[in-house]
């Protein structure tokens, strides 16, 4: 059954709420598939487009620095990957990102050979079997569909923590420890084993590489809205959704002083989990479903940013890394962002401060944040403390999740479609699939798949087939 009447005049009315990655990909995708002219309207609550990708500046020096998403996972090597191809498509130049130094008290360990120096024999015996278990856990093919089913099932299995408990060795636990934590924006015991072992192995280029794009990262969302038919409203909070089976649906939307109410056939809530909470959802079916939908994905993690420009370029690390990971604050990944993005006689240092740290020291002040993280510089970087000509802070807590998929993945129908009676209502997130900015694109482009095939009979492509998990195996 179509979602809405092919022989009405009008184009069909598509809503989609929220203007960060999520919404973006899923109107790229959506005007690609359409057979048919559509009624694309993007809801933003902010005066930008681009959520959490977000490329900032220092105003001391028109210096650039991420003070959101600072990676995208490079996938290529193992198989097809659309967003890396959809980042070439738009001409944008890729930088690639590399680091392999954890510093555990103030020793930088880059190898094997590091471990036995450090730690000894046991810990080297530890780690590798550590390693073995890891990578039979999830083969690189697995960690390439990390999406779908079937690995989610076999990973998933319990805690991390229990997985991490094998290694009795003190420091070896310490040192795998930091490594995952310094990307992860919750504890590493308290994730699944799936999520904690794709977090341990995405630090091996077997598995996935990472890069950035040249100039900024959130020049993306600026490619992607350039190519959009859309039409985008920002500062338009949707605030409340509302429609019975089979009807229409309407949004309620605030725009400063402004409230208006109006209809769509089809509506993708392109939100992250923490904003649900603040959308009302009319009707007693469709707020328990979304209640349902929001309770099993409601794992909030947290991240904390911050960037400092220095007067003076940031000496070269080993192999010319972008980042290394420090032992402070739990584990917490130091990037160095003149490398991805170089900016001549200046320099950028940006900390990633995840999980429980991210949450107790977003209390403090900018000044005193910025004391701690300089605090926790390396020797080779020490000397940067006497360059800081600005410094910049972004609290991200509670803004990701900490158990993309929940404990057990529910059905991807489900997933996407949390009310299968209101059948114009659909959802798209990271927090389906993996935390990223892959996972939101494979949900995007599962939801614009599954609307366009269902609605509007379009071009489909093999993959495309409605209903049988479209791009699950795609990741
Ligand atoms: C510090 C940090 C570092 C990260 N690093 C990486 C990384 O290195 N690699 C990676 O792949 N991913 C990373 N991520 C995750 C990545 O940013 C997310 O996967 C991505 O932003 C999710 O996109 P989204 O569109 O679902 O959500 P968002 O980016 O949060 O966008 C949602 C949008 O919806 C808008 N909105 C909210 N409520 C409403 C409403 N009621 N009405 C209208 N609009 C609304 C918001 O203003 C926002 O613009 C990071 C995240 C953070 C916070």
């Amino acid at each position: 059954m179509s979602l809405w009447s092919s022989d009405s005049n009008r184009p069909p009315r598509v809503a989609i709420v929220g203007g960060g990655p999520g919404g973006l990909f899923t109107a790229w995708h959506l005007e690609r598939l359409a057979a048919t002219p559509l009624s694309l309207t993007i809801f933003e609550a902010t005066s930008r487009l681009g959520g959490k990708v977000c490329t900032a500046s220092f105003t001391a020096a028109d210096v650039r620095y991420e003070a959101g998403a600072a990676e995208l996972y490079d996938y290529s090597p193992v198989g097809h990957d659309p967003l890396k191809d959809l980042v070439r498509q738009v001409g944008l130049p890729m930088v690639s990102l590399g680091g392999s130094v954890v510093f555990v008290a103030g020793r930088p360990i880059a190898n094997l050979d590091d471990i036995v120096e450090a730690y000894g024999e046991e810990a080297r015996r530890e780690l590798t079997s550590f390693d073995i278990r890891a990578r039979s856990g999830i083969t690189p093919a697995e960690f390439y569909g990390s999406g779908s089913d079937h690995v989610a099932d076999a990973a998933a299995g319990g805690r991390f923590a229990a997985m991490l408990d094998g290694i009795s060795c003190r420091k070896a636990r310490r040192y795998v420890d930091v490594m995952i934590h310094s990307d992860l924006a919750t504890e590493v015991g308290e994730t699944n084993c799936g999520y904690g072992l794709q977090n341990y192995l995405m630090n091996d280029p077997a598995y996935m590489r990472l890069y950035c794009i040249a100039g900024g990262n959130e020049q993306l969302m600026h490619a992607i809205t350039a190519r959009l038919a859309a039409q985008v409203r920002l500062g338009t909070v949707v605030t409340e959704v509302a429609g019975g089976p089979e009807e229409t649906l309407r949004l309620c939307l605030r725009a400063g002083d402004n409230l208006q109410v109006e209809e769509f056939d089809v509506v993708i809530l392109a939100l992250p989990i923490d904003a649900f909470k603040r959308v009302r959802f009319a009707g007693t079916t469709l707020a328990d479903a979304m209640r349902r939908h929001v309770e099993h994905h409601d794992h909030p993690a947290h991240y904390l940013r911050v960037s400092v420009l220095l007067d003076r370029p940031v000496p070269s690390l080993p192999g010319d890394d972008a980042y290394l990971m420090l032992d402070a604050f739990g584990g917490t990944c130091l990037y160095v962002e003149s490398a991805r993005d170089p900016c001549g006689s200046h320099g950028v240092l940006g900390w990633l401060l995840g999980g429980a740290a991210a949450v107790e020291m977003a209390v403090l002040s900018d000044e005193a944040l910025v004391a701690a993280v300089l605090g926790s510089l390396p020797a080779p970087l020490a000397a940067c403390r006497d360059h800081v000509v600005e410094s910049r802070v972004h609290r991200w807590t509670g803004a990701v999740s900490a158990l993309p998929g929940g404990w057990v993945r529910r059905p991807a129908d489900l997933r996407h479609r949390p009310s299968p009676v209101h059948r114009g209502l659909f959802v798209v997130g990271d927090y389906l699939y993996d935390s990223t900015l892959n996972g939101v694109f494979d949900s995007a482009e599962h939801v614009a798949d599954w609307v366009t095939a269902e609605s509007l009979g379009a071009r489909l492509s093999a993959r495309a087939t409605p209903f049988i998990k479209p791009t699950e195996a795609s990741h």
